[in-house]
């Protein structure tokens, strides 16, 4: 692997629904050759959401201070937080007190279902329009680096009904990217769904190169790994589409300040 490679999205023994180490993700990042790993647990202040509460900062800092100095990857520390539109007065007090390089913003729940359970009870038209107002939500008002796999709700509708739109919600998408955009904020390319049903981006490439044409300049990339066995996976494929889409960098965060590191070739 020739060139700056960087995975910005994965999740370690801080998460509810991982038991990893940041120690063995670094070790993993080291042989497949990345230039950077982002770890990036996942937060909410919502109450109803099924991670609240389950994430223990200080913890998590420390065994990061202690296992990310070295030789190999830079590793770094960072958080996808979850509906961070709503409640920010909590968030910023959180957010003020931690040393974070980079923060993910997710929407995981529409209202505080999540977005696979609202398809199954209010129906794919419902859902797709409801989850597309909630990512504009967060890209107008959250406190965020780069948006989360912004189409999210295609896998699921996928998944529970063999689902996939892009064309009725471009109006909402452009709209969601050029609110990114006006704030000097990115998206990532997630990689996590190709090994999933849809086997597709998240998100979608027409998404990507519409950030482009737009004028979108920061772009992550993300296994969202949840065990270091992933870490990697599927980044030289989105690197390629980064590239076809006409990147000719990717972003690299320390204490949320973003650099554009050249892509390899
Ligand atoms: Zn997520
Ligand atoms: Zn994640």
């Amino acid at each position: 692997m020739s060139g700056y490679l960087a995975d910005y999205h994965v999740h370690t023994r801080f998460s509810f629904d991982s038991e990893e180490t940041i120690g063995a993700i670094r070790k993993m990042a080291a042989a497949r050759g990345l230039s950077e790993v982002c770890i990036t647990d996942h937060f909410t202040v919502n109450p109803k959401d099924k991670s609240f509460g389950l994430y223990p900062y200080r913890e998590a800092y420390e065994e990061y201070l202690r296992d990310s100095a070295g030789a190999g990857p830079a590793v770094r520390f960072g958080l996808e937080i979850g509906e961070g539109q709503y409640r920010r007065d909590t968030l910023d007090d959180f957010l003020a007190q931690a040393h974070y390089d980079f923060i993910i913003g997710s929407v995981h729940n529409i209202g505080d279902i999540t977005i696979r359970q609202t398809i199954r009870e209010r129906g794919a038209d419902y859902a797709f329009d409801a989850y597309y107002d909630e990512v504009l939500g967060l890209a107008e008002e959250g406190d965020y680096d780069v948006l989360g796999h912004l189409d999210l709700v295609n896998r699921y509708a996928w998944d529970e009904q063999g689902i996939y739109r892009l064309d009725a919600y471009t109006h909402q998408i452009e709209a969601i990217l050029k609110a990114v955009i006006h704030r000097g904020r990115g998206i990532e390319i997630n990689t996590s769904s190709l090994s999933k049903n849809c086997r597709q981006f998240m998100p979608n490439p027409w998404i990507v190169k519409r950030f482009k044409a737009l004028g979108g300049q920061i772009v992550t990339l993300g296994s969202d790994a949840h065990s270091a066995a992933r870490v990697g996976d599927g980044l030289s494929e989105a690197a390629a589409l980064l590239r076809d889409c006409g990147f000719e960098a990717l972003a690299a965060f320390e204490k949320r300040r973003p650099r554009l590191m050249p892509l390899g070739q």
